[in-house]
């Protein structure tokens, strides 16, 4: 099976199981978040488009080496990095930082963030780290749910829905439209923070590169196969609909241009023969390269909803928020909750904030929403992530023991 090209906006669901090679062993239905792989046991597999959600957890499992991607954008990535009238910007998400290490023999878990940045940019790329813009969703997501929060004491009308949901999750987010589309209100308004990394690049970015915008093209590198199908929905094309309103008249253009995994990534110095064991760190050249210590942790469970409780709680109160201890809920193996009182200023009163982290959502979401549907929920923000661990085991990391997969 060969990866072919594409272009945004094509891609529905892009995993497929390779009949000459599955045992019908399984296992990758242990992994899958909503039951989409059919097949009796000891016959070839096959993957319901319609359920799937791209996210990849199916292939890093498969003992047999299987399942595939069927969409890689190597190719034209490769084209514009050779393309001299290009501005080629490399969208580094936190969890990639911690994996790709390993394909070059360095150490598994070993943070290589700078050597990352060095490779890239002797590749060809300008380095935006993904953390700016999770610190961007985090501002947007704290000050949505203050917002949220405050309607609802105050019994407004219009008061968005509570709780409220994380939205940086791709796999997570179709899985919300496809199977409980009457909570979408709940969904957080917040891009994820690769397609604000996108949308500012070729905004705000294209003053920073001093680049006309069509002539800039973003790539995602992230941990996640879900994310290439995020970047090719039609609606990401806020940067294009900036530009226009301001002048602009170029032909149509997604926020995000092409998504590279953690092993495409790895694939792509490989080809360029850039050993990222021996490349010196490097700081990045620009403020795209500056980040708080909350977008890092986007890249485990409880980050995202931590990042924007901090923020929230620092509006409200003025003073940073003790350390969040959360504890496992009763019954449910990938949910925690906690929950904090403080002083509200803006309100005068005290309010007690509850909230839940989810992870390995098909084992573990269901409940959590049939009471949210029910109105019986005692959460006020619930983060979600479909991979268990978070994005740390995204379906585009490494694969233990494989190498790449192509
Ligand atoms: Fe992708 Fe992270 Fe969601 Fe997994 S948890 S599907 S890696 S965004």
């Amino acid at each position: 099976m060969t990866a072919t090209t594409y272009q945004p906006g094509e891609i529905q669901g892009l995993i497929e199981i390779d009949a000459s090679k599955c045992k019908g062993c399984d296992a990758c239905k242990k992994f899958c978040p909503t039951q989409a792989i059919v097949g009796a046991s000891g016959a070839a597999h096959a993957i319901d488009k319609d359920r799937c959600l791209s996210c990849g957890q199916c292939m890093i499992n498969c003992p047999f080496g299987a399942i595939k991607e069927t969409h890689s954008a190597l190719d034209r990535v490769i084209r514009k990095l050779a393309d001299k009238d290009t501005t080629v910007v490399g969208i580094i998400a936190p969890a990639v930082r911690v994996a790709i290490g390993e394909e070059f023999g360095l150490g598994t878990g070993e943070l290589v963030t700078g050597k990352l940045y060095g490779a890239m940019n002797k590749a060809g790329f300008k380095i935006f780290d993904c953390n700016f813009a999770a610190d961007l969703t985090i501002m947007e997501e704290g000050s949505e749910f203050i917002h949220r929060l405050h309607a609802t004491v105050k019994g407004e009308e219009h008061a968005g829905a509570l709780p409220q949901f994380t939205s940086c999750c791709p796999a997570w987010v179709r899985y919300l439209e496809g199977n409980f589309p009457s909570l979408l209100p709940h969904l957080s308004t917040a891009k994820s923070p690769q397609q604000m990394a996108g949308a500012v690049a070729k905004t705000y970015g294209a003053k920073v590169y001093d680049m006309e915008p069509e002539k800039i093209f973003t790539i995602a590198v992230m941990p996640c196969t879900a994310k290439k199908v995020e970047a090719s929905r039609p609606e990401f094309n806020s940067a294009w609909h900036y530009n226009h309103e301001h002048g602009a008249h170029a032909a149509e253009y997604p926020d995000v241009d092409a998504v590279l995994t953690t092993r495409e990534m790895a694939q792509l110095l490989k080809l360029l023969k850039i050993d990222l064991a021996t490349t010196p760190a490097y700081e990045g050249d620009s403020l795209f390269a500056q980040y708080t210590g909350a977008g890092t942790i986007f890249g485990t469970t409880g980050g995202v909803m931590e990042a924007a409780l901090r923020t929230a709680h620092k509006v409200l109160t003025d003073t940073e928020m003790a350390k969040l201890d959360l504890e496992p809920v009763r019954g449910l193996e990938g949910v925690k909750e906690a929950e904090i009182t403080l002083f509200d200023k803006q309100l005068g009163q005290e309010v007690t904030v509850k909230v839940a982290v989810v992870h390995d959502m098909g084992n573990n979401i269901e409940s959590i929403l049939r009471d949210v549907a029910a109105g019986t929920s005692p959460y006020h923000f619930i983060e979600v992530m479909n991979c268990a661990g978070g994005c740390v085991n995204g379906g585009g990391q490494p694969i233990q023991g494989g190498g790449s997969s192509w």
